[in-house]
């Protein structure tokens, strides 16, 4: 990527309230689903905190939370930044088949666009789970781009379909869609290290830890890899938190030092990337991503 931002800073927050806990979690405690409403009491700190910094940002929100809270989601909307589909109510796309993956994503659709008048163009699993048929599906509804895969880090790449998995076979390789993935990780997100989850997640992590390693990232993609993608992960109530969002302030400034970093919505920069990476170019140049079939004998 020759023109452009050096580093393309894409603060994303998946708004995610009560869904997470009663799709993720599968709980119908009221206590545990109320850490979902502090989401929403967060929002306008984290939307002043991105005024302040001049700063577009992507809200992955599931349909759920776009009927629970539509005037926070028309504030978000009105605001500029970028409205993503994030499913119906946070559910794992591989308890579904087909049909009922496919009802999931209308759903979250139909939010969008009676509440906001928004289709997204945005794609973002939640808890980044898909299925063997979710590629497919994102295809038939026309995404644009997905941000939920994990095979690059500051680099999109475009996603294949038809990849064939199994333990004891070698890997087969299907073919590369016109789908951009922006990738994520689980070491940029902030639910692991700061949430707190009975039995299974310590969370609860002292924020130096964590900006430690979000600054590490972004410094080696500035000093390394021009015309890159710095995807965070967040979610209103978990980086909502005071402490952390002293730290999320600081990185912000810290990235906005830079010269040559943009703090813009993921749909901004997949539109530059895709420009610059025609699919057949890119595939092209890159045949670790794009080469089908089995590649060795087993
Ligand atoms: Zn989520």
């Amino acid at each position: 990527m020759t023109n452009g931002p050096r580093v393309s800073a894409c603060l994303g927050f998946d708004f995610d309230a009560q869904s997470l806990w009663i799709g993720s979690m599968g709980s119908n405690s009221p206590s545990m689903i109320s850490r979902g409403e502090f989401g929403a009491a967060a929002i306008p700190r984290i939307l002043g905190l991105l005024e302040r910094s001049d700063a577009r940002a992507t809200f992955c929100i599931p349909g759920h939370t776009v009927y629970a809270y539509p005037d926070l989601v028309r504030r978000i909307r009105d605001a500029g930044h970028e409205l993503g589909h994030h499913g119906w109510v946070h559910e794992n796309p591989q308890k579904f088949d087909r049909d009922g993956e496919r009802r999931n994503l209308e759903r979250g659709f139909e939010a969008f666009d009676k509440v906001v008048g928004v289709r997204p163009r945005g794609y973002r699993s939640p808890a980044w789970d898909f299925s063997e048929n979710t590629v497919d599906l994102l295809l038939e509804f026309g995404f644009d781009y997905d941000s939920s895969c994990m095979g690059s880090d500051v680099y999109p790449y475009y996603l294949r379909q038809g990849d064939k998995v199994s333990p004891t076979e070698p890997y087969v390789f299907g073919e590369p869609t016109n789908l951009v993935e922006v990738p994520v990780t689980w070491g940029l997100d902030d639910f692991p290290p700061f949430e707190f989850v009975w039995g299974t997640n310590p969370g609860l992590t002292s924020p130096s830890d964590i900006e430690e390693i979000w600054r590490g990232d972004f410094d080696y993609a500035y000093e390394h890899s021009p015309g890159s993608v710095y995807a965070l992960t967040m979610h209103p109530q978990v980086i909502g938190r005071g402490h952390r969002m002293l730290m999320l302030e600081r990185l912000v400034n810290h990235i906005g030092d830079h010269d040559g970093t943009v703090f813009e919505t993921i749909g901004a920069y997949v539109d530059r990337w895709r420009a610059d990476n025609p699919l057949d170019r890119w595939k092209a140049e890159h045949p670790a991503y794009a080469t089908p079939g089995t590649r060795a004998a087993g």
